[in-house]
């Protein structure tokens, strides 16, 4: 497969560390909020590279961290953080609301067929694990303690800036925007690997540690975790644009550092979706989520083929004209779908040669929007309907928009349309009645009996009014 590298900023054919084997680590949702249809953008994206390489063969290790702790307001160490502001605002405690917030984002992640990862892990599991960790880098001299907290000191690399198209003096400026600047760092771009004091003193989950009863910063979170799961090579790391720098950089110093070795080889980011006012964020409060699509009327899987109809590497702007399109194309090929009749025997031949074309479109660089070209060609193919459910089935292993599941309802709901519609009338008229008999018109009111009762429908009184009833 070639995949594009942010690390290398090339497309690259992927190797993994074992062959047959893919550790892959995605960065969790931050459990404040609810994530909104941009977070599941990324989800959406990972969740079709992991299934590719399913599909492809691999053997999969999906590890993912829950941030439940750490991720304060600004990335770069400053503000408050994002997990006790969600707990004031819904006057909970952060260990209620990173429950209600974790089950809500798996709650959206079925609706939109993202499989759940093998390993699922809150940061909070793992205090442990990053104490380790920590001490471990102070050991080897690439940390410091400065004003009771813990810092990772960059200029012990010989190069810090793998992600970015930025030097050093943007960076250092990106620090000066970010708020108050911290005097206890040594260079601007390193950061806090453990806190023990901070701004806000009313910081509700704190842990003890050899340097004091603090937190974890939120890099670490990624690196401990990671490593715990996945071990000392990880294949591929997943995660939002705005992760690249300063998370994944800064993942990338600590572990390294740690570990003494090139960590991760494979760097896969998604680009943001956007709206007409910029970036989708939680922090900015006015977000869409997958339950205000529902109530609106949407069918979340047209959202997951809205997300697939472009590519990863490519910002996406959201729009309802552009939901109302990919949902009327959605409904479009269900239909289409719901037309196939399992009839005759199922040619291999031509499945192998679909799944041959499917696999090669997704295997460079992921081209989602062939891949759904793939499907409208195979609904086209010289072949029986069998086989093109065959094939149909074959690609959902990855697409995930369940098309015959959503066919099989359509026709289900087709078929029961005309005896809904039946009721509708028989109970039409048994109101009809019902006024005729209020307005004393007996007349009327035999006449609707009679009617009802040629088309086989008999009628009864009890205490809540008059019932009817198929003889
Ligand atoms: P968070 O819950 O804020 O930690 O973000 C969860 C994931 O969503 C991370 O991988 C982010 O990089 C990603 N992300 C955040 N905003 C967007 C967006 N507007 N579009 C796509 N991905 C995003
Ligand atoms: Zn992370």
């Amino acid at each position: 497969m070639l995949l594009y590298n942010s690390a290398t900023r090339k497309k690259e054919e992927f190797v993994p560390h074992t062959e047959g084997k893919v550790s892959m680590y995605t960065c969790g949702p931050t459990v404040y909020h609810f994530a909104h249809i941009g977070n599941l953008r990324t989800y959406i994206m990972e969740d079709v590279l992991e299934k590719y390489f399913r599909y492809v063969g691999y053997d999969v290790k999906r590890v993912m961290n829950i941030t439940d702790v750490g991720h304060l307001s600004s990335d770069a160490d400053t503000g408050e953080d994002k997990m006790l502001k969600g707990a004031k605002r819904e006057k909970k405690t952060v260990m209620e609301i990173a429950q209600f917030y974790t089950d809500a984002f798996f709650s959206d992640c079925e609706k939109l067929n993202i499989k759940k990862p093998d390993v699922i892990e809150p940061a909070t599991n793992c205090i442990c694990e990053f104490i380790e960790m920590v001490q471990g880098l102070l050991d080897k001299g690439y940390a410091y303690i400065a004003g009771g907290n813990v810092y990772f000191d960059t200029s012990k690399l010989k190069d810090y800036y793998v992600f970015n198209n930025f030097d050093a003096e943007d960076l250092a400026i990106g620090v000066r925007d970010s708020v108050s600047e911290d005097e206890n760092k040594r260079n601007k771009t390193d950061f806090v690997l453990w806190f023990t004091k901070s701004k806000f003193e009313d910081q509700e989950l704190k842990w003890d540690s050899p340097w004091g009863i603090g937190y974890p910063g939120w890099h670490i979170e990624c690196s401990a975790i990671s490593i715990k799961h996945n071990g000392e090579y990880l294949d591929i790391h997943c995660g939002g644009i705005d992760n690249a720098f300063p998370h994944h950089t800064n993942e990338i110093a600590q572990s390294e550092a740690y570990l003494g070795h090139e960590w991760c080889k494979y760097w896969f980011h998604v680009l943001h979706l956007n709206t007409s006012n910029g970036k989708m964020s939680k922090s900015k409060g006015e977000f869409l989520t997958v339950s205000l699509l529902e109530e609106k009327g949407y069918n979340p899987l047209a959202y997951r083929f809205f997300c697939l109809q472009s590519h990863y590497r490519k910002s996406q702007e959201f729009s309802f004209e552009a939901l109302d399109n990919a949902q009327a194309a959605f409904n479009k090929l269900v239909a289409r779908v719901a037309a196939l009749k399992a009839d005759g025997d199922v040619d291999g031949a031509v499945v192998a040669e679909y799944r041959q074309k499917f696999s090669e479109v997704l295997g460079n660089d992921m081209n989602t929007s062939l891949a759904v070209t793939s499907v409208y060609d195979a609904l086209k193919a010289d072949t029986n309907d069998a086989t093109k459910l065959a094939i149909l089935n074959d690609f959902d292993k990855v697409l995930s928009l369940d098309l015959v599941g959503e066919a099989k309802k359509y026709n289900e709901k087709q078929a029961s349309a005309p005896a809904n519609e039946e009721d509708a009338e028989i109970d039409a008229l048994v109101a009809q009645r019902t006024q005729a008999r209020k307005d004393k018109n007996w007349a009327e009111a035999d006449r609707i009996r009679d009617e009802l009762n040629a088309r086989g429908i008999v009628l009864t009184d009890t205490p809540e009014g008059v019932k009817w009833s198929r003889k």
